[in-house]
């Protein structure tokens, strides 16, 4: 199933795209095209992508689509970024952790004090640096203010203890954002943000690259640190006790990134199944004229059309600066649980083909899985929105 398939099957055109951005879309295509779907099953045995595509992003101007050109980014809109992250939930590409150094760059612009946006941003945009955000440790996920790791003041520094787990970027990271403890007795305001350049950083390890049911070319590492110094001046933004803050802030941002993604991905899935079916036979004809894939790819194409609908608000929203966090968990739990359907349900139209990992919907299945699972669990979007029914 290629792009173009997919996008025979596409809804129609939301507001956020443009003619413009269709040129964009096609540099991204020939992109992903060249430089990511040709190498997939080496990035999955390295269980990286290879240096030269962050480069090469970088190069085309495909990193840092929506941050000013001032600080060396590409001075669009979130609807670029979208473009990027479509596109490669459309190629079947969950590898290239694009969104992760997006959001670390969000971070950076939008909370960051001005000499931090001017030493890191242009580095991100060029791909000379990739970006990781460290939340997650062995205890503490969701809850997320059970971590342990310690950031401790010391004269113009502060020194980092502790250690954090399914890092995405992790073991390429430039950059790490940890997520620390400035003032443990605090709870959620004594949590701060700290900029970590790992390169030469003593004290710092990055562990196991970890191996995982599906995207697996995706670098999802152990991260240890070991009274790691880092500049006072590293802090994000500045002031102490703001990380937990700082993180709510930026949740719409990375949600409606992953309910892109799941949209795409559901659209993909549905484009391979339907070229799928149309092409093998049982019974004396194609699998598409039996009743039973018919109505189970019309649920699916039902289910695509209003997600898509919804996502394509969303995306609109984070343009315009509108976009709120329960509507972005909404967003995230539906699309990313529609996927999960939908993909189960495709999977089982390929008959045996399906469970073999050369067809893209087994592995697609496979990717799929996590989404429910990570930026944010769907579990805790249902808190989210439940919460947001008691202020109703
Ligand atoms: C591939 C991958 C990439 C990741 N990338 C990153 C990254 O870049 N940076 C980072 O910091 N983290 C990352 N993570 C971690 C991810 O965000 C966490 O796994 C996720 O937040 C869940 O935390 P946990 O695994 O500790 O599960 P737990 O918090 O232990 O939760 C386990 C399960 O318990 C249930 N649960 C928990 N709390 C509640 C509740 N209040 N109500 C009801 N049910 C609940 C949910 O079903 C949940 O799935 C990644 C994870 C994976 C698998």
């Amino acid at each position: 199933m290629t792009s173009d398939s997919m996008a025979a099957h596409a809804p129609a055109s939301a507001s956020w795209r443009d003619a413009d951005l269709d040129l964009y879309r096609g540099t991204v295509r020939r992109f992903v095209a060249e430089m990511i779907t040709p190498h997939r099953e080496r990035f999955e045995r390295q269980q990286h992508v290879d240096r030269e595509v962050w480069t090469r992003a970088g190069e085309l101007g495909l990193l840092l689509a929506d941050v000013p050109t001032e600080y060396g980014g590409g001075g669009g809109t979130f609807a670029h970024v979208a473009v990027l992250a479509e596109e490669l939930a459309l190629a079947g590409d969950y590898g290239f952790g694009l969104s992760v150094h997006q959001i670390c760059a969000h971070y950076l612009l939008r909370q960051g004090t001005e000499a931090q946006k001017q030493r890191y941003l242009p580095m991100m945009a060029r791909g000379e640096m990739i970006g990781a955000i460290a939340m997650t440790e062995p205890g503490a996920g969701s809850d997320l203010q059970r971590i342990r790791t310690r950031a401790d003041r010391d004269g113009d520094a502060y020194r980092i203890s502790g250690s954090k787990t399914f890092i995405s970027n992790g073991s390429m990271a430039g950059l790490v954002i940890v997520v620390a403890k400035t003032e443990p007795e605090a709870g959620g305001k004594g949590i701060s943000l700290l900029l970590l350049e790992t390169r030469d950083a003593r004290g710092f390890k990055v562990g196991r690259v970890l191996d995982k049911l599906g995207q697996k070319s995706a670098d999802t590492s152990e991260l240890f640190f070991d009274d790691v110094r880092v500049p006072a001046d590293n802090l994000l933004g500045s002031v102490e006790g703001r990380g937990f803050a700082q993180l709510m802030t930026e949740l719409p941002y990375e949600r409606t990134l992953c309910a892109l993604s799941a949209i795409a991905s559901t659209e993909a899935a549905l484009a391979m199944t339907l070229d799928y079916t149309r092409e093998r036979h049982a019974f004396g004809q194609p699998l598409f004229a039996l009743q039973n894939t018919r109505f189970k790819l019309a649920d699916i194409k039902s289910q695509a059309t209003v997600g898509r609908c919804f996502v394509d608000t969303c995306v609109q929203r984070v343009i315009d600066g509108t976009m709120d966090p329960d509507t972005a968990a909404i967003a995230k739990l539906w699309t990313t649980e529609t996927l999960g359907r939908a993909v189960d349900e495709c999977l089982q139209l390929f008959g045996g083909y399906g469970y073999m990992l050369e067809y893209p919907i087994a592995r697609l299945y496979a990717d799929a899985r996590v989404q429910r699972i990570y930026g944010g669990a769907s579990e805790i979007m249902r808190e989210i929105i439940a919460r947001s029914l008691e202020r109703q």
